[in-house]
């Protein structure tokens, strides 16, 4: 099968072509000598990019195979050609196999305390001591990439409950390094301010929402070109989380009530300050998967630019995780839309044709 693809094809912030071809299954920008069996005409996007998605997890943890492939596809449908994954109880290392699945690069299962995270979702330590043994066994399991879980509220502290760090400072470092010496990358999930400082001492390469970071510590993170995945359609649940706590966690409750309420602002200050917003929709235990375009819409209503937040959404994190995008000679992971999604965001909400491994995979 051989496709043109005729328009305006976006390969990175400075570079657009007229027109390329998929030719089994690659990208060419040079005029093949059959004809083409379709032509595909208007805005051709490398493949998005989910950053914080779960396949294999639901609201009650791992969820089977089937299951999991619904998540894929729904994911795939939406436009996402290539998951990081950010922690899964379930081994889905067969998606791998599956060409007519997402690429999916995969993080092992998230590292918690028991009592210290959702049950059901990670893999609960006996002692904080253990973290820089399993943060290795996970980083030879997955496919580069290491979750840790650095706060949840402590409900051993009664009424006094609240957002608290895991983890000792030297453990976190000695657990990153092992990452590091392995060739695995980290990524943390953060609520609170609190966990921050020892995740940056350790040298982590990732935040997954960072929603307590100050002023100081955006400068930190910006200094040290650290990524932040703002999972704004996570974040957007806070209010709902906190009033679950009123009663006997008032001062949990408080503190998920200003998260909340200064989300928008944060992102804001986090793009000001140079730090790359990632795009990560958290789908996957309450979120539902396939709503990338729901994330980036959340990201522009912030306050960041459309054509930042669709960078970010596909060739930015594409190069930044491996994963080459519109070039020559490589596998074709592209989604057409119908406008520019990078003037207005909601157009990442309608792909017309979705083209994965060379394979029409999605039409509307
Ligand atoms: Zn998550």
């Amino acid at each position: 099968m051989v496709l043109h693809l005729r328009g305006t094809v976006v390969l990175d912030d400075e570079r657009e072509a007229g027109e390329a071809w998929v030719v089994g299954g690659r990208l060419t920008f040079e005029r093949p000598s059959v004809e083409p069996t379709a032509v595909l005409d208007g805005w051709v996007l490398p493949g998005l990019v989910d950053v914080h998605c779960h396949i294999g997890l639901a609201a009650d943890g791992a969820v089977d195979a089937a299951t999991a492939e619904l998540q894929a596809l729904a994911d795939r449908d939406s436009g996402v050609l290539l998951v990081r994954d950010a922690g899964s109880p379930a081994d889905t290392a067969w998606v791998r196999d599956r060409d007519d699945l997402p690429r999916l690069i995969r993080a092992g299962r998230h590292l918690a305390l028991p009592k210290r995270y959702l049950r059901h979702y990670g893999r609960e330590l006996g002692s904080t001591d253990d973290l820089p043994g399993a943060v290795l066994e996970e980083a030879a399991r997955g496919d580069g990439w290491v979750k840790l879980v650095a706060d949840w509220i402590d409900r051993d502290l009664g009424p006094d409950g609240d957002l608290t760090p895991l983890w000792p400072a030297d453990v976190l470092a000695a657990a990153v390094a092992g990452a590091h010496s392995v060739g695995a990358r980290v990524t943390a999930h953060t609520f609170a301010t609190e966990s921050l400082d020892a995740l940056l001492d350790a040298g982590v390469d990732c935040l997954e929402h960072a929603t307590g970071a100050t002023p100081d510590q955006i400068d930190r993170i910006a200094a040290l070109g650290i990524p932040v995945t703002a999972t704004l359609l996570q974040i957007a649940q806070f209010e709902a989380i906190a009033a679950q706590g009123d009663e006997r966690y008032p001062r949990f409750a408080a503190r998920m009530r200003a998260l909340h309420a200064r989300r928008y602002q944060l992102v804001r200050d986090l793009h000001e300050a140079q730090v790359p917003v990632l795009v990560g929709t958290d789908a996957g235990g309450t979120l539902s998967h396939g709503r990338i375009a729901d994330e980036a819409a959340e990201l522009v209503r912030a306050g960041l630019p459309a054509r930042e937040v669709v960078a970010a959404a596909s060739w930015r994190t594409r190069e930044w995780l491996g994963v080459p995008g519109i070039a020559e000679g490589e596998s074709a992971d592209v989604v057409v839309y119908d406008a520019d999604p990078r003037e207005h965001i909601g157009v990442l909400e309608h792909p017309r044709v979705v083209v994965l491994r060379g394979a029409v995979v999605a039409q509307a």
